[in-house]
């Protein structure tokens, strides 16, 4: 069994579902902790390691509150997205598309305008100093509601950022059914952005039907529950709709039981085209080269088939078709020097 590890670690790649505020590894919350002495986040390596190791999902959500609360200022909100593509450079990301929850931000005081030269700043000095693109998706953060789905869908359509490029929902799917945010959706759809809700990750099929006939979802994030419904998978395969899966982050949420058992071979074996994402990875102690790993191991792939799961992301993104070609001939370029084993 050959070591992929430095395969995958050299492999340039594209991430298409990854969280903006849960992708601050402990490195950046320690940063941005510092800044604000009054929180309750402790700021040295060690306890912050302690703090990231959780007991259950409940303790995540508190962790990613307590980083939401640090996020205070356009300024953390630049640190915060720049030291992010730092963390993606290290792992020759390519490119991303990062998906970021304005509400969350504007609700707690931070001028809109100001939020978004923030993000664009961070990502405009992330492609000329760290060779890492950024595009945004902007989702509605499911269990905020209506109110924040008219925000969100406002802040897309009217201070529209020029890195956006899709329209989300996040957040909880039980009692959160996906319809109510069509008139959300249609006006980001018209206004010219990508659809991609969550849907399936905690809930069956329906969702995802429902992400489809009612968001006009183009991409599903995690659709993990697509393999119950034969027809359904059909369906993604036929019309070439990608899922974003994120096989430790569903381990971790208990979306899937075991690893094992995660339904990514069946996807695969349909046709679907599969893409692998790492959600909010340090939270789940993860990053995306762990989840081509997690996927080589439970898909059998060897460095081919590793490097067709990257230009899958690829294909799936919503880079022009420039962007595109010279990613996969990066791809190429780089498995071409590996040695052949
Ligand atoms: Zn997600």
């Amino acid at each position: 069994m050959t070591d992929l590890h430095p395969f995958i670690a050299g492999l340039p790649k594209a991430e298409l579902h990854v969280h903006h505020v849960g992708s601050a590894s402990p490195r950046i919350v320690a940063e941005l902790a510092a800044r604000h002495p009054d929180s309750k986040v402790p700021t040295d390596p060690e306890a912050l390691a302690d703090y990231f190791s959780f007991t259950d999902f409940a303790h995540f959500i508190e962790v990613y509150l307590s980083v939401v609360d640090l996020i205070r200022t356009p300024e953390d909100v630049r640190l915060l997205t720049f030291e992010v593509a730092r963390d993606m450079a290290r792992q020759n990301i390519r490119y991303a598309e990062l998906t970021v929850t304005p509400f969350s931000s504007t609700r707690r005081g931070i001028d809109e305008n100001a939020f978004m030269a923030a993000i664009e700043d961070a990502r405009k000095a992330a492609e000329a100093e760290l060779g890492v693109v950024l595009r945004w998706c902007f989702d509605i953060p499911g269990e905020a509601g209506l109110e924040a789905a008219e925000e969100t869908a406002r802040l897309a359509v009217d201070l529209r950022p020029d890195g956006l490029v899709s329209f989300g929902l996040g957040g909880p799917e039980i009692g959160v059914p996906r319809p109510q945010f069509k008139p959300y959706f249609d006006r980001a759809i018209a206004a010219g952005l990508h659809s991609v809700p969550h849907a399936g990750e905690t809930t069956g099929p329906q969702t995802i039907w429902d992400a489809l006939n009612d968001l006009g979802a183009e991409r599903i994030g995690h659709g993990t529950s697509a393999t119950q419904d034969p027809t359904l998978l059909a369906h993604l395969a036929e019309h070439r709709i990608p899922l974003e899966v994120c096989p430790t982050s569903n381990l971790a949420t208990r979306a899937v039981r075991d690893l094992d058992e995660h339904p990514v071979k069946e996807m695969v074996a349909a046709g679907v085209l599969v893409t692998i994402n790492s959600d909010d990875p340090p939270m789940f102690g993860s990053d995306l080269n762990n989840e081509y790993a997690v996927a080589a191991r439970l898909l059998q792939l060897d460095e081919r088939g590793l490097a067709d799961l990257a230009k899958n992301a690829v294909e799936a993104s919503f880079l022009d078709p420039a962007g595109k070609a010279r990613i996969v001939a990066e791809i190429d370029a780089y498995t071409a020097t590996w040695p052949a084993r």
